[in-house]
């Protein structure tokens, strides 16, 4: 197959688009749509600071090499959730992502302040240990935020559809409001982004591969049967079957969205009495863990 573009040996073929690329015009093709993202959504512009939140894998790594190569002053924030043979190796790719491109990263260890990683923690607290550690990667996230304009994480399409279908399917109006590309600085939360929104799994895995990025391969092993790789795997069927359902179930939603907003019940926030962040009840859901732990 020839690369549509310059008719060299084409590397990928895109059957979306049906569009067969060579490296060169895939990484591109790749930037330009992630450019052309950030500026239709006003994510962010130049002048801002962004924060990125780094997994070690191939979306937010990728993501971050990209905005430092677009000209975008980000910094890397990356946390360590003590997950046995995961956060190491993962820990490790960020440092070494980070040597090779000179783009800074903050490094936080919940080990530090804890004693013991996010698993064990889960087991003690008896919750699903995805939900535990997205409130605390959110809250450590926000906090780490503080002196930057914007957040900005590696939510992919096929991230962004699951999450999609498990809000529909649960009816979830507050969750759906908020699912947005870009949600503006609210209520003590900094601006939130996700510029691969538009951008497929395995565009975003080429791209990682493409660009010498070398991440982390395999998944969280406690997001094992999480329901969010059900819902990804109902809709690859779906995809499979139908090309293009992913992408025109999102945008379709998000257009819907745009011209139909769902307004979101605001219950009144109140500032933590442990660490003045605003939460809906007298100690914040990180507070009360932290609680936890020392008890
Ligand atoms: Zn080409
Ligand atoms: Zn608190």
């Amino acid at each position: 197959m020839k690369c549509k573009i310059c008719k060299d040996k084409a590397e990928i073929y895109l059957r979306s688009y049906n569009l067969a690329l060579c490296r060169e015009d895939f990484i591109h093709f790749f930037e330009r749509k992630v450019k052309r993202s950030i500026e239709q959504w006003k994510m962010f512009t130049r002048k801002e600071k962004i924060l990125v939140a780094v997994s070690g894998g191939k979306d937010s790594l990728g993501l971050l090499h990209l905005l430092g190569k677009l000209g975008y002053d980000v910094t890397g924030y990356y946390i360590n959730l003590g997950i046995d043979g995961y956060s190491d190796v993962s820990q490790n790719k960020v440092k070494e992502f980070s040597r090779s491109s000179g783009i800074m990263i903050l490094i936080e260890d919940v080990r530090v302040s804890w004693g013991t990683g996010i698993g064990d923690l889960a087991k003690k607290v008896r919750r699903p240990p995805c939900s535990l550690c997205g409130m605390v990667k959110r809250y450590l996230m926000n906090r780490a935020a503080v002196e930057f304009d914007a957040m900005a994480t590696g939510h992919n399409q096929d991230d962004e559809t699951a999450t999609l279908l498990g809000n529909l399917l649960r009816w979830d109006k507050g969750y759906l409001a908020r699912q947005s590309p870009v949600l503006k600085e609210k209520r003590g939360l900094k601006k939130r982004v996700k510029p691969l929104s538009f951008i497929t799994e395995r565009e975003s895995a080429a791209y990682a591969l493409m660009e010498g990025i070398d991440y982390i391969m395999e998944e969280c092993p406690l997001a094992k049967g999480a329901t969010s790789l059900f819902y990804k795997g109902i809709l690859n069927q779906l995809e499979e079957k139908m090309p293009g359902t992913k992408s025109r179930f999102l945008k379709g939603f998000l257009e819907y969205q745009r011209n139909h907003p769902l307004i979101e019940e605001e219950e009144e926030l109140v500032a933590c009495k442990r660490c003045g962040s605003l939460t809906t009840s007298e100690v914040c859901n990180f507070c009360r863990l932290e609680d936890k732990i020392k008890s």
